[in-house]
């Protein structure tokens, strides 16, 4: 008995927590990231740093199955790369200066770093490897830890310094045929999301550090989140901040003292005035369509930008343009403009959006809806990355005319542990976690409860959890003695740690309870459970009942097995 209780990490975990479980609602205080640690799932070494324990493993491991399983079915490659990366190809991409980047150096005086992510690595890789148009496409995938030199480490698995991700990379002969991969892995992404059935949002990105153009963040709406989202009442598009144009809300008084930002094109010769509302965020990258070389990442102040627009003698052959956002009009008090210049030398642009958006206002793309503003953490990022990579590090094929092409390349990255500790966090409730049943360390509790005779009844539960396990079920057995550990003690824990059924078995043997505690994240007319039922009802003696808001199934063991499995599928 001893063996078989120290072989279950579960118990484990309990007996060096007894304190946790004083209370019922004990869980309800306490932040997610330290629930984790409490409960033996994962223990964090110092800030930043997670070690995974066996519970946390388990939904770990379920989660990285999840992820294969989808690859797989759009015939990506699994690689496992080294987590130190040489410092030459980071310079090659410009992307060695990044300070989040884990630098360290050999006894040689070497420099790597512990890779973030891997578009260098692998886009050297297949380089090598890649000769003919024949050769492509390809997809290449790997889940495996990476770093992040963060500065504030936050609470537990959301942002650490050292964290588990799975990454992909396409390659193809264009970008039309690189958008048809995009596509093909973004497919894959909805169905690794719908097999965690926690309800998601994808959002239009702004493709940031990565670079590309086209860019796509997926999310768990929370009110915990550090992401903002915007989604259109209309036209229902979502986009993060960075991504979101809005008009001004209807109705609203325009705004009448504007404040300005100076911005140069990339050739210096064209003078951008930005006006906007007083006290709001500008956001220049808005206007990359209208002015596709306005130079937005330049951290001149104003009076730079306007001094290295006046140099030379000339103001001939420059020209200036002011672009007004949408909440001004036309009485709106504009700052002086510093630069001399002839009537009719400047262009003027009106009611574009250029400011971060409200919630309230009126989407840019439909102008029709009002946007709604949510909270949301990111767990996943998919990129068209176009020559981003393949250019700097010349990473050409040959094409069917025999002439050298540069490649044309997509990165997704999904966060593995930063998707657990996110579905935590939205999942979790007053009494523990509620696993999702395609991801719960364990999907079904077994408790021999009270009964007329012990012996028998653990007897005949080794046959049905053999065959719950044959069904493909995981099965955690509570082997703790009902005299030190009550039945109420029990199911209490089983629930605390999120797994979505607890079965007992006792005095309605040959029926045996089933408890409820798993949610049903998705509406439907029926589920599958009352399918079953409706033909199965009187067969399987089963009863279905709500006890303090709990959903309670009693059912003879002859119909254990596939109503267990019935009950799972919609969890
Ligand atoms: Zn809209």
């Amino acid at each position: 008995m001893l063996a078989r209780l120290l072989k279950k990490p579960f118990v484990r975990a309990y007996a060096t927590n007894n304190q946790l479980f004083l209370s019922k609602d004990v869980s309800k205080d306490i932040p997610t990231h330290e629930l984790f640690q409490k409960l033996g799932f994962t223990k964090q070494p110092s800030s930043g740093l997670v070690h995974w324990l066996p519970l946390g493993l388990r939904i770990l491991r379920n989660v990285e199955n999840i992820i294969h399983t989808e690859m797989r079915r759009v015939d990506a490659e699994e690689v496992a790369l080294s987590s130190l990366s040489a410092a030459a190809l980071w310079k090659t991409t410009g992307r060695w200066d990044n300070r989040e980047l884990f630098k360290l150096q050999d006894a040689k005086g070497a420099d790597y770093c512990l890779a973030p992510t891997c578009e260098e690595e692998i886009t050297d890789i297949v380089k090598a490897h890649v000769g003919s148009y024949k050769d492509l496409p390809l997809i290449m995938y790997q889940v495996a830890r990476k770093y992040r030199d963060e500065k504030r480490p936050r609470a537990g698995l959301l942002r650490g310094r050292e964290f588990l991700m799975k990454d992909a990379y396409s390659f193809d002969v264009s970008e039309t045929h690189a958008l048809v991969t995009y596509d093909k892995v973004y497919g894959a992404y909805k169905a690794i999301f719908r097999t965690l059935k926690i309800p998601f949002a994808i959002a239009e990105a702004d493709t940031g550090d990565i670079g590309g153009s086209l860019s796509h963040e997926w999310h768990y709406v929370h009110h915990s989140g550090e992401d903002s989202l915007f989604t259109c009442s209309s036209c229902g598009s979502t986009s993060n901040i960075e991504k979101t144009l809005a008009l001004p809300e209807v109705d609203s008084v325009p705004v009448d003292t504007a404040e300005v930002r100076y911005f140069l094109n990339e050739s210096k010769d064209t003078l951008v005035a930005l006006y906007y509302p007083v006290g709001r965020t500008l956001v220049p990258l808005f206007l990359k369509e209208e002015i596709p070389d306005l130079n937005t990442k330049s951290t001149l102040t104003d009076e730079e930008t306007l001094a290295k627009f006046m140099e030379g003698e000339e103001i001939i052959g420059k020209s200036i343009i002011r672009v007004m956002d949408a909440r001004l009009h036309d009485r709106t008090i504009l700052p002086d403009f510093p630069v001399p210049f002839q009537r009719g030398s400047f262009t003027t642009l009106t009611g574009l959006p250029l400011v971060e958006a409200r919630e309230g206002e009126v989407c840019y793309k439909c102008e029709e809806g009002r946007l709604e503003r949510q909270k949301a953490i990111e767990v996943g990022h998919t990129f068209f990355l176009g020559t981003r990579y393949s250019a700097p590090l010349n990473a050409t094929f040959t094409n069917e005319f025999g002439k050298p092409e540069l490649m044309s390349m997509g990165c997704y990255g999904i966060g593995v542990s930063r998707i657990i500790a996110a579905i935590a966090e939205v999942t979790r409730d007053m009494e523990g976690f509620v696993w999702p049943a395609t991801i719960a360390p364990f999907q079904v509790t077994i408790i021999e409860g009270p009964g007329k005779n012990y012996q028998q009844t653990v007897a005949m539960m080794d046959g049905v959890a053999q065959s719950l396990k044959e069904g493909g079920i995981t099965v955690n057995r509570d082997f703790r003695p009902l005299e030190r550990f009550g039945l109420g003690k029990k199911i209490r824990d089983s629930n605390l740690i999120g797994v979505p059924l607890v079965v007992i078995a006792g005095k309605a043997l040959p029926r045996l309870e089933i408890e409820v505690r798993g949610k049903r994240w998705e509406q439907k007319e029926t589920y599958l459970w009352q399918e079953l039922r409706a033909r199965k009802q009187e067969a399987w003696q089963w009863e279905v009942s709500e006890v303090k808001g709990r959903e309670k199934h009693i059912v003879h063991v002859d119909g254990f097995v596939e109503v267990v499995q019935a009950l799972l599928k919609d969890m």
